[in-house]
Parts: structure tokens; C-alpha cells; sequence
């Protein structure tokens, strides 16, 4: 059996009269059979409702508390749950990027294919590291793959983020943190949570993506920003906000603004006083050591640094890799 891969929007692989896309991101193709990795708005654009949809439960819950959008065209999936699609059984793993983030193992009676979606490749306090599935061909995100993206130890980016904070409170100054509400704003809850006893408050947004991890088993405490208790505590500056990334109607006491993202490695900007390499993506040592465990024959890159992680997986590894952006339409057979 043969299966043609090809990048259009996102990721599709046909045989015979199947036609699947991984993270399509345009809504153009209707009727297809559509899976979502997770429910980050870069991976979600061609979600529609006359196709069928799969995802993790986690993802699904997430799209629900977020965008109060629970259709019953988004089949949820749990991690080692299999779906037969013609010839081809579609398994989803742990991701360790957000809640509910998955890779899809493509089984077929010749080659086993893995689309990772985005990976972290090491636990963090609200998800395990990714699973490593060996494949034959392997597509990977590389949003991180350059030398310069190593990022500290997890222990010492929480140490780095609590001494700010506890720094900006002994100030006088109300410590704001703008993260990307799904995700990475958990996370930082969840190490407050964990590591000291400083009352967390939340903007709405944030609220309700908590609830998904909640529903899910994370257990986050803190106080939402618009409650009549969230209001006297803001006022008391003894707590640390966790807002969006496009927070901005920022209160009138004094306060110091915050960050927590890979890109603090290459783009700083002054508006932050502090900026973590917290992120949910795995750095470019955990991407080769990803490769090196998973062992594929061919690996496709996408996102980010996708032509330089190509070039060094094929020099460093010998491992034969190219962009998916360069691929055109053929049997999967052929890059064996
Ligand atoms: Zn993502």
C-alpha cells in the first residue's frame, strides 16, 4: 500500500480514497478526516464543523472552556486510543507541550509515520515529557532548532521566576506576568502553587483555559481577577498576576511586568523587567536527543528552524531530513 505525503496548510497524507490532514490550517477542505494536536490558534485554523475532528479529551476541553465550542463533530481521543481510517490506524501519544497536546503515530502494514505536532521533550509541573514512538519517518516540529536555543535547567527557570517575584513584593510592586493564556499561563500558576505560598491571581482568560486543566486533574489554585475577593487582593499587592499576552489595562498601583517564553533567548524587550526561558517547546539539544531515541530513516522538519535542523540532522546524524515545505506530492516509499 502506497501513502502520499504532501504539505498543504498543514500536513497530508493520502491513500486510496483517504485523504487525512494533521493541523490543517485553512478551512477550505471540507469532508476531510481532520487531526488536531492541540488547541493552540496556529495548529486550530482549519477546524470546521462539516468535517470530521480528532483530538485529545484535553484539547476538546480546553476549546470548550475557552471558546465555549464543544461540537459533537470533535471526536476526543485519550493517549493510546487507535482510529482506523481505511487501511491506516492513527494513534495519538503525549505531546508534553500543553494540556491534551498529542503526536499521531500513523501505523500502515509498511511504515510507521509520526507527526509530533509541538513537543517538549522534558516534564514540567502541569505535563510529562513527550513519549518517544520509534518510526520509520519521522515529521518534526522545529520551532527550536538552532544552537543558540538551549535553555536552562526547569528547576532554575522556577527559582529565576519566584526570586524575581518575591524581589518585586519586598519592592512594593504588583509582579505581572503576560504568558500565552493556554499553557504556559498553567504552568506559572502551577509554580506558584507549588514552590511558595504567594496568592495567585488570574485574569478571566487565563480562568477559563484553568478550568480545562482542572477538569483534566491539574490542580491549580488562585483567585480570578474580576471576584469581589480578586479585587481586595489586587489592591493589597500581596499576590502575583497572571494575565494574556495582550494584557493591558494594567492596574493603577505600581508594578513590574514579566515574561516567560523561549524567545527571551533571542528577543528582549524593555517593557519586561523579567523574562524566563520557560517554554513548552523542546530546545535544540532535546530535538537531537529526540531523534537520536526515535531513530526514523527520514525525518520531515517543520516550524521555526526547519532548513538548518534538516541540514544538521543529515551532517551531525546522517540522518536523511528535509523541510516538509520542500516536499512535493509523492509515495512515502520513495524517501526510504
Ligand atoms: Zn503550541
Amino acid at each position: 500500500m502506497t501513502i502520499n505525503l504532501a504539505w498543504s496548510g498543514g500536513v497530508v497524507m493520502t491513500t486510496g480514497d483517504t485523504v487525512v490532514r494533521f493541523d490543517p490550517q485553512t478551512k477550505k477542505n471540507l469532508n476531510s478526516l481532520n487531526f488536531f494536536s492541540h488547541s493552540h490558534q496556529d495548529h486550530i485554523g482549519g477546524l470546521n464543523l462539516r468535517s470530521e475532528n480528532y483530538m485529545t479529551f484535553g484539547t476538546k476541553d480546553i476549546l470548550l472552556f475557552r471558546e465555549n465550542n464543544g461540537s459533537e463533530r470533535f471526536n476526543p481521543l485519550n493517549y493510546g486510543d487507535k482510529t482506523r481510517v481505511g487501511e491506516l490506524e492513527i494513534i495519538a501519544h503525549n505531546a508534553g507541550h500543553i494540556l491534551g497536546s498529542a503526536q499521531f503515530e500513523v501505523r500502515s502494514p509498511n511504515m510507521t509515520v509520526v507527526y509530533t505536532g509541538d513537543i517538549n521533550y522534558r516534564n514540567m509541573l502541569t505535563t510529562k515529557a513527550a513519549d518517544v514512538i520509534p518510526c520509520d519517518v519521522l515529521i518534526l516540529e522545529t520551532t527550536y532548532g538552532f544552537p543558540n536555543y538551549i535553555f536552562p535547567s526547569f528547576g532554575e527557570t522556577c527559582v529565576d521566576i519566584v526570586n524575581w517575584t518575591l524581589g518585586r513584593l519586598t519592592a512594593g510592586d504588583l509582579p505581572i506576568f503576560q504568558v500565552y493564556s493556554t499553557g504556559k499561563a498553567q504552568e506559572i500558576v502551577k509554580i506558584f502553587n507549588d514552590l511558595t505560598r504567594i496568592p495567585v491571581l488570574v485574569h478571566p482568560t487565563v480562568a477559563k483555559v484553568n478550568q480545562a486543566y482542572e477538569k483534566n486533574g491539574v490542580k491549580l489554585i488562585y483567585t480570578r481577577s474580576n471576584s469581589e475577593e480578586g479585587k481586595e487582593l489586587l489592591k493589597s499587592k500581596q499576590c502575583v498576576f497572571v494575565g494574556p499576552i495582550h494584557y493591558n489595562s494594567f492596574p493603577p498601583q505600581s508594578y513590574s511586568l514579566a515574561t516567560a517564553t523561549g524567545w527571551v533567548l533571542k528577543y528582549r524587550s524593555s517593557k519586561f523587567s523579567g523574562a524566563f526561558p520557560l517554554s513548552g517547546h523542546a530546545d535544540f539539544r532535546q530535538l537531537v536527543d529526540y531523534v537520536k531515541q526515535v531513530k526514523p530513516k527520514q525525518v520531515f522538519t517543520i516550524h521555526g528552524n526547519q532548513e538548518y535542523f534538516a541540514k544538521y540532522l543529515s551532517k551531525k546524524l546522517g540522518t536523511r531530513a528535509r523541510p516538509i515545505t520542500s516536499v512535493e506530492q509523492k509515495p512515502l516509499q520513495e524517501y526510504l
